[in-house]
């Protein structure tokens, strides 16, 4: 029997700024079962896409996106905070609500063709993944799609990506 992962995500009013309601995943990761519906929800839409990356976005994206790349044996790429990772970067600056923020890639973390699943746990306004894709399109990869645990689709993120021409998938909503 499937657990309804809506059952185990925590939702904390007014975090991190007064009229936000913020989904709190810790609470599903902290749950053997749900945690481990949702890595292999995750990865049975896309085991027979060939994926040979999984990108994931810091920091929740690495704990869901890790372990789907082990499943899919693809490897894992780290979409980082600027400054954060040791070689050299592709960069990219994403709008926030109030002021920007810059995500990046090491240079040779993926080569022209690769195919890549891009792995977050929620999708909210998707500039986050607006800016990973960048990322991984300036690298040449191909994205198969991007996959989110939760997606809140009244934000339009998803619609964001999708017009991009990426394929959208998420857990609950
Ligand atoms: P977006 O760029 O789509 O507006 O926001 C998505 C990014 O912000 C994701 O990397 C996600 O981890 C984080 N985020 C935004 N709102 C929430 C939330 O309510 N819960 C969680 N867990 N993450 C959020």
């Amino acid at each position: 029997m499937s657990l309804d992962l809506t059952s185990v995500i925590r939702t904390i009013p007014d975090y991190p700024k007064p009229g936000i309601m913020f989904r709190d995943v810790t609470t599903l990761m902290g749950h053997p079962e749900a945690f481990s519906q949702a890595i292999a929800d995750l990865t049975a839409a896309y085991n027979s896409h060939g994926v040979e990356k999984v990108a994931g976005m810091e920091a929740r994206g690495f704990i869901f996106g890790a372990p789907v790349a082990e499943r899919l044996t693809a490897g894992f790429v780290p979409i980082r905070k600027k400054g954060k990772l040791p070689y050299k970067v592709s960069s990219e600056t994403y709008q926030l609500e109030y002021g920007e923020d810059v995500l990046e890639m090491h240079l040779d973390a993926v080569e022209p063709g690769d195919k890549v699943l891009i792995v977050d746990d929620l999708i909210a306004t998707g500039g986050t993944a607006e800016a990973a894709i960048k990322l991984l399109e300036k690298a040449g990869a191909e994205i198969i799609a991007a996959a989110f645990v939760i997606d809140l689709p009244d934000l339009g993120g998803a619609d964001r990506i999708r017009s991009m021409g990426i394929d959208v998938s998420s857990l609950v909503s």
